[in-house]
């Protein structure tokens, strides 16, 4: 009795929860089922939660980028064109979208822009933080392997210690994690694998016992790494810990779907020629529905279709 009186109603819930996520997950393939756990747990779902404050700085997400983002979290096709099979890069593409968020060689610029604002959003955070001083974006590692250049190193105010972190965006759909999603669904393996990875390329290599290494890893669909998460929840404690560090993951969950919208625009307008959704429209069309929007105003009644040249056509559907 006494322990059934301490358990919450999480620890309750939780069976029930796992079986209702292992009924769906039955009738999904592999690659639903991890497109699906990717977004769930981890802090994936923050940007769903974030108030939409206006500005470059802000939270806020247009019309058509959150429809687009919201079609990416729902597992459905970001357009209801789907693409040919193989893109202008020259990898194959699949008709959920995901190629253009992380394998996409046309899109290596957005993606590194995405990197380059992640470190800057947490350099941000760690300047707003009274524990942290020194902040630095891009400092190269004095000793050791010469070519090692994090993206991060701040001092910890009371200890002195130099912390260096190095931040990554890792896609939970390569073979192997797709895999992993069959035994252990609700496991960023995908961050896990990321995090040991930089880990141990800096491990041995930083200057001097007092600086240590940080991984700074979030997974394309949002799920925040394990080592990640409780380095921030150490570093970024104290009395206003909900404050900077909740907006910090606020902010990087809201960059991270703003990216995938634009990845999925370009990449459906560059490597297939299919239109950029405009902000007015609907983008990809209804869930479901045989649909395009595009720059023709009003498609009631037509449905779109592609010719495998590239070129987008009508006619009535
Ligand atoms: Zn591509």
């Amino acid at each position: 009795m006494g322990g059934e009186a301490r358990a919450s109603q999480r620890d309750l819930s939780r069976p029930a929860h796992a079986a209702a996520r292992a009924r769906i997950y039955a009738e999904l393939s592999l690659w639903r089922r991890a497109g699906m756990a990717a977004c769930q747990g981890g802090g994936a779902a923050l940007w769903l939660s974030a108030l939409p404050t206006p500005g470059v700085t802000g939270t806020f997400i247009p019309g058509a980028a959150m429809r687009a983002a919201v079609r990416l979290w729902l597992g459905a096709p970001p357009r209801s064109v789907p693409p040919a099979p193989l893109c202008r890069c020259g990898r194959g593409a699949d008709a959920d979208g995901r190629h253009f968020l992380s394998a996409c060689g046309e899109q290596t610029s957005l993606h590194t822009r995405l990197h380059h604002h992640l470190v800057h959003l947490v350099a941000e955070a760690l300047r707003a933080s009274p524990s942290w001083t020194d902040v630095q974006v891009e400092a190269v590692v004095a000793r050791g392997r010469g070519a090692l250049r994090p993206d991060l190193r701040a001092t910890h105010a009371a200890s002195g210690v130099v912390v260096w972190g190095d931040a990554s965006v890792s896609a939970p759909f390569t073979d192997a994690t797709v895999a992993m999603a069959a035994v252990a669904p609700l496991r960023a393996a995908a961050a896990v694998a990321r995090e040991a990875l930089k880990a141990s390329k800096y491990d041995g290599a930083l200057p001097a016992t007092t600086h240590t290494f940080t991984p700074l890893v979030w997974e394309a669909f949002g799920r925040i790494g394990p080592a990640t998460s409780r380095w921030l929840r150490d570093s970024l404690g104290g009395p206003d810990r909900s404050g900077v560090r909740a907006t910090l993951l606020r902010r990087v969950s809201v960059a991270l779907w703003r990216s995938h919208a634009r990845a999925v625009s370009v990449g459906y307008s560059r490597c297939f020629g299919i239109p950029v959704v405009g902000e007015n429209s609907v983008a990809g069309g209804p869930l479901g529905a045989v649909y395009v929007a595009g720059r023709v105003g009003d498609w009631g009644g037509f449905g779109p279709r592609r010719s495998w040249l590239g070129r987008v056509y009508l006619r009535p559907g």
